[in-house]
């Protein structure tokens, strides 16, 4: 040995810093070769609320607080589900159907509007055909069942017109499903909004005839007595499709580890909420502190906000990802929430999220699978069971 011992643990140290280095670059390479080629899904979006709100030309920048085409597409976003969500409020004055239906049509307009952009679908198949064309998939999630008014006749109806998931309920409690209410109301208190104790004769009436059509049932909002029986009921899988770990963080949205093993047990994924107040205990103090955070899971009505990090939505992904491996995605809740993490603003920022999931270590299989494909064999088990008699 020329160089003796001491040389060559000098010369071995220069080499592993020196390669320390290059495998930076190289996680930034393939993070973002990765990224191109991955198909990356948001299963919760609250854009048509917005537009709604204040129309705006979804191609332009800024069109919404978090989401516009130029910023879909930097973010090397494949599929995107749109909120139909109507209120509490809606529902008390028997309207929420009306805007469910003008909700659909917002959606079908924007896309309409883009078609270069944009591509209407309702499958696994689509999607994945809709990223090879190099467009974004557009899909429709109903948020608040209580927008089918009591009616299996209006739920067949809106799945005709393409939406693919309800979630059973939204802070209220409908004439057939508890929800676990609002978080934000300080004392929490479960018993506000528990009405039926779970799910009624007619809610798993509800749950069945999804189960029938190929309609997902996002248990996101929902009582734990309610995700209990669509556990106990449903013929095919359940999914959340914007709620994060509760044992990270202690707001009522979120899932305990129990129910996140046991959605991921029946065949079912979960899908991690963006919301500072569902990541970081400070932030959700500080969203229960302010009084018109009454709304934070749909209204920025609030000047001040803490924010959390992009790691700590990584942290949260990352615990779900141990309790059910090859179950777990991104339902950020963009548009819906008032405090997404300041270094993970928008729709843009996916590709940081794939960078930090590699340098964590994980294998591109698992973030892939975080990214779009854990969802996308979801759905096909759901259109599965919909091809089969119940
Ligand atoms: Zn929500």
């Amino acid at each position: 040995m020329r160089f003796g011992v001491l040389g060559f643990v000098a010369a071995l140290f220069a080499t592993v810093a020196v390669g320390a280095e290059a495998r930076a670059d190289d996680v930034a390479a393939r993070a973002a070769r990765l990224h191109r080629s991955a198909i990356v899904i948001d299963t919760h979006e609250d854009v048509p609320w917005e537009l709604r709100e204040h129309w705006a030309d979804l191609g332009k920048d800024g069109a919404t607080k978090h989401v516009d085409i130029p910023r879909l597409k930097k973010g090397g976003v494949g599929a995107v589900f749109f909120a139909v969500f109507t209120s509490a409020e809606l529902a008390e004055k028997g309207q929420s159907a009306h805007v469910a239906l003008e909700l659909v049509d917002i959606i079908d307009r924007v896309v309409a509007d883009h078609p270069r952009d944009l591509v209407a679908a309702t499958t696994a198949a689509q999607i994945r055909a809709a990223h090879k064309a190099g467009k974004v998939a557009v899909l429709k999630g109903m948020e608040g069942g209580h927008a089918l008014e009591d009616s299996l006749g209006i739920l067949r109806v809106f799945h005709r017109l393409g939406v693919r998931y309800v979630t059973l309920t939204h802070t209220n409690s409908n004439n057939w499903a508890d929800s676990l209410g609002d978080f934000t109301r300080t004392p929490y208190d479960p018993a506000r909004t528990r009405k039926h104790g779970g799910l009624t004769a007619f809610g798993k009436e509800v749950v069945l005839e999804m189960n029938r059509l190929g309609l997902a049932v996002d248990v996101s909002h929902v009582s734990p007595e309610t995700l209990r029986d669509v556990l106990a009921v449903g013929k095919a899988p359940p999914f959340a499709s914007h709620s994060s770990c509760r044992a990270l963080t202690d707001n009522p949205r979120n899932l305990t580890d129990d129910q996140i093993r046991a959605i991921a047990a029946a065949g079912g994924v979960v899908m991690i909420n963006a919301s500072s107040s569902f990541l970081d205990d400070d932030a959700l103090k500080a969203a229960r502190a302010s009084k018109s955070a009454a709304r934070a899971d749909m209204k920025p009505t609030e000047p001040e906000r803490k924010l959390t990090t992009l790691a700590r939505y990584v942290d949260h992904i990352e615990h779900a990802m141990k309790l059910a491996p090859g179950a777990v995605g991104l339902g950020t809740d963009f548009d819906g929430i008032p405090d997404p993490p300041a270094d993970f603003a928008d729709v843009s920022y996916f590709p940081k999220l794939t960078e930090e999931l590699l340098r964590r270590g994980h294998s591109e299989r698992e973030v892939r699978d975080v990214l779009g494909e854990a969802f996308l064999r979801y759905l096909e088990r759901v259109e599965q069971r919909a091809a089969s008699p119940l």
